[in-house]
């Protein structure tokens, strides 16, 4: 049997948490195009229910639809994959490779204001943890503590296993190697489990980016650093590592990034004030 090219599959993966800007419309539009020929999914990352909202998420599928996109059904919504993200949790957790950390955002900055600690870094999500609960056991976690990956014993673990992961880009795919020095000081102890949401966005889309098969991982540039992470967890959860694609982002006049809250550069705003899609997709250099 004649055996073809294994067909792209690609995913678009927004949080209900606002309404999708001109940013969102590029990393869409971008995925979907990488997806053809191939598939393009769309997933709801909507594990962090205090910030998520059902007109969010409707608002979603509506803008989505307007720009002329369609995706495969049923979506999956990350609210509903609980299951499949403690089983993985608990999967680190058996190798020894966890720990239960009850710091605020307050006691980690207290501590690395320190004068031993020099300036504090900052890496994907913030301020690189000092490593205070490092030595606490998992048979000491309580429901108030988040769990954190130990990333020098995460490594170690994964000794002899090759890092890196292809980034593909305008003109050639290129090997993105993993540095393991700069895993530890500039990226860390990374949470994997909240207290109130039970998961973390970086485990929950490895997770995720496994169960559906994505073969490429199309994301914006400021997520450069979790990708980092995410083939770590790949590689101790023994999944696939897709290969990645860093687009560039959409930027306000000013230079500054486009956030949830920048509803002036919503999709729907451009659409009640008579764009087109064609229109949206001027705008961002389509
Ligand atoms: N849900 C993430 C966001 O809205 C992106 C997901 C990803 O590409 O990993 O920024």
């Amino acid at each position: 049997m004649a055996c073809g090219p294994k067909l792209r599959r690609t995913r678009f993966a927004p949080s209900p948490t606002g309404l999708l800007h001109l940013g969102h419309a590029y990393a869409a539009l971008t995925a979907a195009a990488r997806a053809d020929p191939g598939e393009f999914l769309l997933r709801i990352e909507d594990i962090d229910a205090a910030r998520c909202r059902p007109e969010f998420e409707a608002a979603i599928y509506e803008d989505l639809a307007w720009l002329g996109l369609d995706w495969q059904r049923p979506v999956l919504r990350q609210s509903e994959r609980r299951e499949a993200y403690d089983t993985a949790l608990n999967h680190l957790i058996s190798l020894g490779l966890c720990y239960p950390c009850r710091c605020s955002r307050g006691d980690i900055r207290a501590a690395l204001s320190a004068p031993q600690e020099g300036v504090p870094l900052t890496g994907p999500d913030g301020l690189i943890y000092p490593g205070t609960c490092r030595e606490r056991a998992m048979s000491d976690a309580g429901p108030a503590d988040a769990i954190r990956l130990d990333m020098a014993e995460a490594l170690r673990f994964l000794d002899g296993v090759p890092l890196w992961f292809t980034e593909t880009g305008p003109v050639h795919p290129r090997v993105q190697a993993l540095n393991n020095d700069q895993l530890i000081t500039h990226v860390g102890d990374v949470i994997l489990s909240r207290p109130s949401i039970g998961t973390s966005y970086h485990l929950a889309v490895v997770v995720d980016d496994a169960a559906q098969g994505i073969t490429e991982v199309t994301r914006g540039e400021d997520l450069f650093e979790a990708t980092r992470i995410h083939v770590v967890l790949q590689r101790l959860l023994e999944l696939p590592v897709p290969t990645y694609r860093h687009h560039t982002l959409i930027r306000d006049d000013a230079g500054k990034r486009l956030a949830k809250r920048d509803d002036a550069r919503a999709i729907r705003r451009y659409r009640d004030e008579g764009d087109t899609p064609a229109d949206v997709r001027i705008k961002i250099g389509l």
